[in-house]
């Protein structure tokens, strides 16, 4: 439970994060709550020789309108997201699904940026970004890049970031008609099943539908051939689509939570009750 030992630097722009990564060679990783980072030195399942710390960088921080589009900075707190007033005028299903996360001590130091970078399967923010086709924007001592959440979610802890790169924030069009609802693991919160369902609606039918999984799979997905079989659907007919939804899944994950077969009947009754929540922000 003692990590091995490590330097930290407390960096105070992005460019000062970006200039210890570099000068690190391959030895500095940068911590943001460290809610996720810290155990895994304990367990010395990971063992940076330099912890650079982007909690505390301005330009990393705050929810802004920007274009049409809503920024988030990756190292803001799950609190300031899941109270964000402009978050949930604009697109409550991001402050609902940040409200939802651990406990108020879990709130106050886990970061956006960190949940998208760790990628934990059960995480909360990565189906909820894949659900919002949103862009994550990404940064490097060599420039920048925006990759879609969608490509950027690979495997189970795996993600689209390179050496020496971090994520600065992420963007998104707001939708109303958006909800994330998850069957969560009592002790932390954790998904054992979270579906987001952002829809477009009109004359209380489903025009389009973009929806995003978590906890079932190794990774955050969209479920493509459900948003398809959902498009034309109303309240009253979404049973017949909804039910199976996860009996399609390629593999489905099995823990001493939930089993597979649990997990996948559970995707049917989440997706439901998702999309009937987006339905009534209509
Ligand atoms: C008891 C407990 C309960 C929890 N419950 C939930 C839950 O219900 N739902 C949920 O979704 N999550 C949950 N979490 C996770 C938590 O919410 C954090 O989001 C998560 O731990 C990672 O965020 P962090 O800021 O702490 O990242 P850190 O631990 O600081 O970092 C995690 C990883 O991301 C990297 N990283 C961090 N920021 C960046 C960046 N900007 N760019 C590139 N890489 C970066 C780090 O190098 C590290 O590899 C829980 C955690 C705990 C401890």
């Amino acid at each position: 439970m003692i990590p091995t030992p490590f330097d930290y630097h407390r960096a105070s722009s992005i460019d000062d994060a970006l200039k210890a990564m570099a000068a690190s060679g391959g030895n500095g990783q940068v911590v943001a709550g460290g809610h996720s980072l810290v155990p895994l030195m304990k367990l010395r399942l990971s063992e940076p020789g330099l912890l650079i710390d982007i909690a505390r960088i301005p330009d990393l921080a705050g929810i802004r309108e920007k274009g049409g589009q809503i920024e988030i900075g990756a190292a803001t707190v799950h609190h300031a997201v899941a109270t964000s007033k402009l978050l949930q005028e604009k697109c409550p299903i991001v402050s609902e699904a940040a409200a939802t996360i651990g406990d108020t001590q879990v709130r106050n130091r886990g970061t956006l940026g960190g949940s998208l970078a760790h990628a934990d399967p059960s995480a909360d923010m990565p189906a909820v970004m894949v659900a919002l086709d949103a862009e994550i924007q990404l940064k490097s001592a060599k420039g920048e890049r925006t990759v879609k959440a969608t490509s950027f979610f690979q495997d189970l802890f795996t993600v689209d970031l390179q050496p020496g790169e971090i994520i600065t924030a992420v963007r998104f069009a707001p939708v109303k008609s958006a909800a994330y609802v998850k069957l969560y693991q009592k002790a932390s919160h954790y998904a054992i099943v979270g579906v987001a369902a952002v829809l477009a609606v009109k004359g209380g039918k489903i025009e389009s539908a973009r929806i995003g999984l978590t906890g079932a799979t190794t990774h955050a997905v969209r479920l493509s051939t459900l948003e398809q079989a959902l498009a034309g659907q109303s309240k009253d007919t979404l049973d017949k689509v909804t039910s199976n939804a996860g009996a399609g899944l390629d593999s489905v994950n099995s823990d001493l939570h939930a089993s597979e077969d649990y997990r996948r009947a559970m995707v049917g009754v989440f997706v439901k009750r998702a999309v009937l929540a987006a339905l009534a922000r209509a």
